[in-house]
Order: C-alpha cells, then sequence, then structure tokens
C-alpha cells in the first residue's frame, strides 16, 4: 500500500531498528516504547489489521506468533514473562493500519491496561 509506513519500513524505504526476521514477517524496536523491551511484529506484505490477516491466512498469523516468541527468547523476557497486544481499529487505539503485534516486556505490566 503506497502511503503506509509499515510497508515503507518492509519494503526498506524508512529505517527502522530490524531485530528478526522469518519469510513473510519482521519484527523491530517500536519508536517510542512503552516498556524496556517494545517490538512490533509485522507482515512483510499488508493487511488492514491482525484479524484480517488470520482471516485471510492463517498459517501468517501463526507465523507472526512464532515470530514474536523466537524475539522474546532473543529480548530475555521468554521465562520473565511479557505481553502481545494486537490493537485493532479505532475503540482498539490503533493507530497505524498496517497489522501488528506489540510485545512488551521487561518490567511488570499492570493489569488491566490503561
Ligand atoms: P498502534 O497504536 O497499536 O497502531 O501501534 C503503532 C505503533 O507504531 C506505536 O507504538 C508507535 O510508537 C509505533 N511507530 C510509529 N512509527 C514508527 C516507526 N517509524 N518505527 C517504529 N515504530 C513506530
Amino acid at each position: 500500500m503506497s502511503d503506509c509506513l509499515f510497508c515503507a519500513i518492509s519494503a526498506g524505504d524508512i529505517p527502522a531498528d530490524i531485530v528478526a526476521r522469518s519469510d513473510q514477517a519482521l519484527a523491530f524496536r517500536d519508536i517510542d516504547p512503552k516498556a524496556p523491551v517494545h517490538i512490533l511484529i509485522i507482515p512483510t506484505e499488508h493487511y488492514d489489521d491482525v484479524p484480517a490477516v488470520a482471516e485471510a491466512d492463517p498459517g501468517l498469523a501463526g507465523e507472526l506468533l512464532a515470530l514474536a516468541a523466537l524475539v522474546a527468547t532473543q529480548e530475555g523476557v521468554a521465562a520473565s514473562g511479557h505481553r502481545l497486544v494486537a490493537n485493532t481499529g479505532v475503540e482498539g487505539g490503533q493507530s497505524v493500519g498496517h497489522a501488528h503485534i506489540h510485545l512488551l516486556g521487561g518490567r511488570g505490566l499492570g493489569w488491566p491496561p490503561g
């Protein structure tokens, strides 16, 4: 999608601090971290949100989760605990219209989130 920020990151047109890749997914550090570890996991191809990925390609949805698990280990928050979040739509607080999963960790995370 031509005016999509995460498509531009996926294409390498906008720099990002990439921490891991898989066949069809990419993980990079959030530019405005809400926790010591804050990574975004995205499909390299454009989907509007995570439910759209799950509907169109359940295997790819699984690949996003698998990459998140790999990154959690890599970042040292697999054993200590971490949170995966997929903000979806307006009321879900989604601000970038390209599917992404937040991986947050490195501190105690309260529940429910604010
Ligand atoms: P959401 O609000 O769930 O759509 O999450 C979008 C996330 O993208 C926010 O946490 C932003 O801080 C993050 N973000 C926006 N621009 C960039 C960028 N250029 N590189 C990395 N993360 C970004």
